[in-house]
């Protein structure tokens, strides 16, 4: 095992390596250029506020960096904002958090999404989740659905970083209307009603990541089948597959994953290796390799983490890569059956729909036809029924 983490500590070059010196927040910029950051409850795809936003947290400080025990990597981007009282104790705002405040709000005031993050972390709430939930509302109010007298006096507009803040508060004391979106979009919108669950965008009541599966198509396999809901974790975003990445899709290929696949299809190809990472992914996170360090993203591979286990577990040489499946397979069995408890809740596999998009993917989208077909072959490769609902298979 030693020898191992001696290979890590020698190859892993820090000052070639993006994500140290920049953080996920520079994914911002980037994916505004592309189109596909989340922006005013998904009906738009870039802004130019994050810009400013991304600004900040990418600065290359040394004061900033924070990481995570023992991880050289070290991707993290401590805030200090004083007149706000914003203090590095809650770390920073990550690219997550950024669009979850920043875009998806109409945001692009960093110093409030600073404040919106830890206030996020003072109460426990999950900033992907505030965020989605506070722009449905926005777009509730935009639409006349909401007006301040439901919302406690406040005016919630897209691009309000003061009524972002202060709703946010209020979620986390269960205060007011705080109280009702505290329930989370879906719920929240059920409570609401006229019409306001035409603009809720959740998974089995998870409000969606920001990640935007019109631009990345795989994803939308991934949220519509992870146990949990939408998950953007489940595995490599579709860019990898392009070989994106400048460890690309090579970094896959002991899985088989050496042909590039278009991130906007949704091809059998794209089933295949949304199937192989997704598992790859699972086996780093049984493992405790966080996905940011993981391949294809980065340096730890698939080679390195078959010697790590065979340095612990004492396994033998004849243990490959693909001789771990049956162990990422049973929990993944697991989870998904864990799901399976809540079915009446919580069908296994939905997709929200929204259409409208700016430039530069106006008009993409997942066809439903070639969504149904995807999760069919999905099913079947995992053993599962193959009907929509994803229940098990006696055979
Ligand atoms: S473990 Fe992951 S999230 Fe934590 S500092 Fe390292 S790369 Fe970043």
């Amino acid at each position: 095992m030693q020898a191992v983490l001696k290979w890590m500590r020698e190859h892993y070059n820090r000052d070639a390596d993006m994500l140290h010196k920049f953080g996920t927040s520079r994914n911002v910029v980037a994916m505004s250029a592309d189109g596909i950051l989340p922006t005013r409850n998904f009906r738009e795809g870039s802004s130019n506020t994050p810009k400013r936003s991304a600004a900040r947290p990418c600065r290359n400080d040394p004061d900033d960096e924070g990481t995570c025990y023992a991880c050289a990597i070290a991707c993290k981007r401590e805030v200090d904002v004083q007149e706000l009282g914003v203090t590095a104790r809650y770390g920073g705002p990550e690219y997550e958090t950024i669009a979850a405040g920043g875009s998806v709000c109409g945001v692009g005031d960093l110093k409030a999404i600073a404040k919106f993050h830890q206030l996020c972390g003072e109460y426990v709430m999950d900033t992907i989740s505030v965020g989605m939930t506070i722009a449905f509302a926005m777009e509730c109010a935009e639409q006349g659905i909401l007006t301040s007298a439901d919302t406690d006096g406040l005016a919630l507009r897209f691009g309000d970083a003061e009524a972002l803040v202060a709703m946010t508060e209020k979620i986390g004391r269960r205060e007011g209307f705080g109280d009702v979106l505290a329930l989370g979009a879906e719920r929240a919108a059920a409570k609401i009603g006229r019409g306001a669950e035409q603009f809720v965008l959740t998974v089995k009541k998870q409000e969606i990541p920001m990640h935007e599966a019109r631009g990345k198509q795989g994803l939308a396999l991934a949220y519509a089948t992870a146990p949990g809901g939408a998950d953007h974790v489940r595995g490599p975003h579709d860019p990898i597959y392009e070989g994106f990445h400048p460890r690309g899709a090579h970094a896959l290929e002991p899985l088989g994953l050496a042909e590039p696949v278009k991130r906007l299809e949704l091809s059998p190809h794209k089933v295949r290796a949304y199937q192989y990472a997704s598992h790859w992914w699972t086996l780093c996170s049984c493992l405790g390799v966080c996905t940011l360090a993981a391949a294809p993203v980065d340096a730890v591979g698939v080679t390195l983490v078959t010697n790590a286990m065979r340095a612990v577990t004492g396994w033998t040489p004849a243990c490959g890569s693909w001789s771990r499946w049956a162990s990422v397979r049973r929990r993944w069995l697991a989870s998904s059956i864990a799901g399976r408890l809540h079915a009446e809740r919580r069908p296994t596999a939905e997709a929200p729909a929204r259409g409208i998009h700016r430039w530069p993917l106006t008009g993409v989208r997942v066809e439903p036809e070639t969504f149904q077909r995807a999760l069919r072959l999905y099913h079947q490769m995992e053993g599962w029924d193959p009907r929509p609902d994803g229940r098990r298979s006696p055979s």
